[in-house]
């Protein structure tokens, strides 16, 4: 018999993209900060296996776990409001489940009976759950799911939910968050709220909290009505508004007495949240630091790059800088607008579009002494900069052009036949060797770190000897032959490191990255 548990189920209305993620994340921060063993686990309508396949530049960033999973960006929120590694097992994708479903019946696991939605592909989203407390050991699971109440796709893994709650293993409540628009006149309009909470409700699930979504705090009046509308209490009716900074939410639904509330309902007395983050968020921010995220011109914006930015602002807090970050579309890019910005910066990618701008703009920075971090194929391009610089004419990496003459980045024969483009990569945490004499090896003050990847191209080591001449190879993978990060001969540059892993997917705002705080403490200077 599995132990009880208690499970908060997050639902949204209306619309997507409320912040859905960063509220469950918020629940999650308090519950740990007040002594309780509490995780997120994401569950996902779509058909996608994982979110390694899915176009960042539609769908924000893929998030990348320690043990190698291709995630949901909201993964990154629950790891920087958590402060905890998430596993694999926190983010389901219904892909996985129906895959599951049907490999299981071909397997003739379900003993030639009908296979249904429910209750077969249910009790699947139900295992994925149990497998999640088991993984994490939590004994709170705050459960995120996707999409929104009324979507056909949702459907199902809201009944999983209503099931579990009235099978009454563990105990379970509901949190709705619903936008509340704000008109022209200033009035708040709460009836696309009502709307959302009566579909829910025609699901068998009663919400026990209900989070108003609105520009602004949202005023008695309106609660009143969303009390008596959608019979939940006034003071179980909570508001999430806009903030300049997201780190404020779990303070802004303290301070409405949300936490009370929440630990009563779960069963919990005399708990004391310790908001571990008031001092940094209070703190007046010092100079402003610029700094120009090169990358490409995205319909998600800066979402593609979520936790790169993330990992730039934590940096800011802990030196005191108010660090401003723009996204500059390298396609378009004037090399002349990167005069303004006190550091340059070149995220991960993928593809051609784009590249010759985040080359040019990695020149700027080598040339004009400009702070300069390069992740992943900031990285690799660095290289391909500094081959050409070297009068190796087309320089490239064979990921944009095949038949360059000086492949200074290029795929390793293990990876030159795989076809399969889903959970391909090298992927998750893997041990890197620090070189001694090495600003790097002076950053992280070890010989050896574990840091996250996700790529398949790599620095070509045929070429390491001539590129000496301008890069120092400063790490290496665990068999010591294939370079991992680059760094300049020229000790006259501020700053000016490339690396083969994603730094900033362990960046958490009370214990900034290595890398991301000495960039931007070069470019405060
Ligand atoms: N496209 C490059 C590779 O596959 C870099 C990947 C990345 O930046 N995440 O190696």
């Amino acid at each position: 018999m599995t132990d009880e548990k208690k499970l908060i189920f997050v639902t949204g209305g209306v619309l997507s993209s409320l912040g859905k993620g960063l509220l469950a994340s918020s629940i999650c921060h308090i519950l740990r900060n007040s002594g309780l063993n509490a995780y997120c686990m994401k569950i996902d309508p779509y058909l996608n296996v994982d979110a390694g396949t899915l176009n960042p530049h539609e769908h924000g960033e893929v998030f990348v776990t320690l043990d190698g999973h291709e995630g949901d960006l909201d993964l990154g929120n629950y790891e920087r409001f958590s402060e905890t590694n998430s596993v694999r097992e926190q983010n389901l994708m219904m892909g996985e489940v129906y895959f599951s479903v049907l490999s299981k019946e071909r397997k003739g696991v379900f003993l030639g009976k009908t296979v249904q939605l429910i209750p077969h592909v249910t009790n699947e989203i139900k295992e994925r759950i149990e497998t999640a407390l088991e993984k994490t050991k939590a004994e709170i699971l705050v459960l995120e799911l996707g999409g929104t109440v009324g979507d056909i796709e949702s459907e199902l893994v809201l009944d999983a939910a209503r099931q579990m709650k009235y099978e009454g293993i563990h105990s379970c409540i509901f949190i709705h968050l619903a936008l509340v628009p704000v008109i022209i006149t200033g009035e708040e309009k709460t009836k696309p709220m009502q709307h959302s909470v009566k579909t829910l409700l025609s699901k068998g699930i009663v919400p026990d909290f209900i989070i108003a979504r609105s520009s602004k705090p949202l005023g008695i009046k309106s609660k009143e009505k969303i009390g008596l509308m959608c019979s939940v209490p006034k003071d179980f009716i909570f508001s999430s508004y806009d903030l300049p900074n997201v780190y404020l939410l779990p303070s802004v639904l303290k301070e409405q007495g949300f936490n009370d509330k929440l630990f009563k309902k779960l069963g919990y007395s005399n708990l004391e949240f310790n908001d571990s983050w008031a001092d940094l968020l209070s703190q007046k921010l010092g100079k402003k630091v610029k700094i120009a995220v090169v990358g490409k011109y995205s319909a998600s914006g800066k979402d593609a790059y979520m936790s790169v930015f993330e990992a730039l602002k934590h940096s800011g807090y802990n030196l005191n800088v108010d660090v401003s970050a723009d996204l500059l579309d390298s396609e378009t890019l004037d090399i002349n607008s990167l005069k303004d910005y006190d550091g340059i910066l070149v995220p991960g990618g993928f593809g051609s579009r784009g590249v010759e701008g985040m080359i040019k703009a990695i020149n700027y920075a080598r040339i004009n002494n400009k702070p300069f971090l390069g992740i992943c194929y900031g990285m690799q391009l660095a290289v391909i900069e500094a081959a050409r610089s070297l009068g190796l004419k087309n320089a490239n990496s064979t990921e944009i052009d095949e038949s360059t003459p000086y492949p200074v980045i290029d795929l390793l024969p293990e990876q030159k036949d795989v076809t399969q483009k889903g959970g391909s990569m090298r992927l998750g945490g893997k041990k890197i060797l620090l070189k001694d004499n090495t600003v790097f090896m002076d950053l992280y003050d070890s010989k050896e770190i574990t840091k996250r990847f996700r790529h398949r191209f790599e620095i070509n080591p045929d070429f390491t000897n001539q590129l000496s001449k301008l890069l120092v190879f400063s790490s290496t993978d665990e068999t010591g032959k294939i370079n991992k990060s680059i760094e300049l001969q020229d000790k006259s540059h501020p700053f000016f490191i490339g690396v083969q892993f994603h730094p900033e997917f362990d960046s958490r705002l009370t214990n900034p990255e290595p890398l991301f705080f000495n960039f931007i403490k070069a470019a405060s200077k």
